[in-house]
């Protein structure tokens, strides 16, 4: 099988966190593509698009280097290669922060602490970044896997590493003190392919479909039961799309109204409703959102 040069092209994870989301993602944006194991490209059979499974550290320099069009990866990686790459969206999986974290029995308590001490990382840049804003000079040590082990091997005194539930920190003894970045996965995109036409337009109907499915994933469609004069109360708690759907109901003087509700106000708006007499409420997930 043969890459096709007219195709767009998107790198993925191969193997590792990311991997089964982006493909998963790339699915539910209603793209038809094989995957097996091995494998490291893969033509869609329903858009010109071709996928390429690769290591996520050499995702950014493909995008920049124009390998590739488009990307899914992790802010951490983009921001750690320094690549020139446009940032489209964030797609709302893969969450994480890169942390300072110390031995639980150290005295040290913030990146302050750390002043001329040992910091261990597989995210170099990033750090040293951080560091020279604090205004801390400190010797950063590159690893690039199982960081969590050398502070106990006395190979550091601290780490910087990605944290998502503090787990693999607590199994280690360690407890995080200072938050160096917040990330998440993103879509990134080579500057040279937006500038031609033709890439450009099939990379904009992509990212139609990426921006319904991060909508539809953060929001949730609500339909209730309530007495006719609640209605304009409920407006304006509610912060649907544009205007609510109001169904009158058999029952005198009673309306069913539906509206989509942003996952981040959900249980606020929910808790406000039932004081306005609305019953009887439903909540069902979204599957795709195009505006
Ligand atoms: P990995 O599978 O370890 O190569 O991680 C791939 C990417 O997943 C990382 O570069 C991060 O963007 C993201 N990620 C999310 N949570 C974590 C975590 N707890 N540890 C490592 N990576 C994480």
């Amino acid at each position: 099988m043969k890459l096709n040069d007219e195709n767009l092209k998107i790198a993925i994870q191969r193997q590792g966190r990311l991997a089964e989301p982006s493909r998963q993602i790339l699915k539910s944006i209603g793209l038809d593509f094989e995957y097996h194991q091995g494998r490291l490209f893969s033509p869609c059979q329903n858009f010109p698009l071709d996928i390429l499974f690769l290591r996520d550290d050499d995702i950014p320099e493909y995008v920049q280097d124009g390998v590739t069009d488009l990307g899914i990866v992790g802010l951490n990686i983009v921001q750690e290669k320094a690549a020139e790459v446009v940032r489209l969206d964030c797609l709302g999986f893969g969450s994480c922060t890169l942390s300072i974290a110390v031995p639980q029995k150290s005295s040290f308590r913030t990146v302050y602490d750390l002043e001329g001490r040992r910091i261990a990382t597989s995210h170099p840049r990033v750090l040293q970044r951080f560091l020279e804003e604090k205004k801390v000079s400190a010797r950063v040590i590159e690893i690039s896997g199982s960081v969590e082990i050398t502070p106990s091997l006395d190979i550091s005194d601290a780490i910087c590493d990605l944290v998502s539930t503090g787990s693999t920190l607590r199994i280690n003894d360690l407890e995080p003190i200072e938050v160096v970045l917040k990330s998440e996965a993103l879509l990134i995109a080579n500057p040279r392919s937006l500038k031609d036409s033709r890439r450009r337009q099939l990379m904009e109907r992509l990212r139609v479909r990426f921006q319904g499915n991060i909508r539809a994933r953060r929001t949730k469609y609500v339909m209730m039961n309530a007495p006719r004069e609640a209605l304009e109360e409920i407006k304006e708690i509610l912060p649907g799309m544009k205007s609510p759907t109001v169904v009158p109901l058999a029952e005198e003087g009673m309306v069913a109204i539906h509206s989509a509700v942003p996952e981040e106000v959900f249980w606020d708006v929910i808790e406000r409703l039932t004081k306005t007499g609305a019953s009887d409420i439903l909540v069902v997930p979204i599957e795709k959102m195009v505006m």
